[in-house]
């Protein structure tokens, strides 16, 4: 009996990368291979259809009690697909916490086009990034989307 935990798979480039965050559903890690450090995120997409120039995503994370807490809202310009960050008004976060400088670190490389340095794994955690459902095929897994998903 296999596990979702077992499903994960790392995504290497910096555009499929982008890919797995703009499909909206998706759950991923970064772990740097030289402090040994993870963040992991959840991505949300709001159920409203926003007809707006940028699309919001809302983005939780991984926090020490182990339990996913709202961290902001990734806009996504519709035409260009560059992001902004927004932490979310409420939060006791700063941009210096760990979580929020994650992040955008993330996206400042998304928006130039930089691949990852070599010591920074970016793992999906075995779900669809469209639809969140768990993915068994080998294929699937690649790629960080389902056989349904990756035809539309
Ligand atoms: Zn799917």
């Amino acid at each position: 009996m296999t596990t979702v935990e077992e499903m994960r798979g790392t995504i290497q480039s910096i555009a499929d990368i982008s890919n797995y965050i703009r499909g909206g559903r998706g759950r991923f890690t970064m772990e740097s291979q030289v402090t040994g450090k993870r963040l992991t995120y959840q991505v949300h997409s709001p159920k409203k259809q926003y007809v707006l120039k940028d699309r919001p995503l809302w983005i939780t994370f991984l926090n020490g009690q182990n339990e996913y807490q709202f961290l902001g809202t990734i806009w996504v310009n519709s035409l260009s697909n560059l992001m902004t960050f927004a932490l979310g008004k409420n939060s006791k976060l700063t941009l210096e916490s760990p979580c929020v400088k994650g992040i955008t670190w993330l996206i400042g490389r998304i928006n130039i086009k930089r691949e990852l340095p070599k010591e920074m794994l970016f793992w999906h955690e075995g779900i669809c990034c469209r639809c969140g459902r768990p993915l068994t095929v080998p294929e699937s897994i690649l790629r960080g989307m389902g056989p349904f998903c990756s035809t539309m």
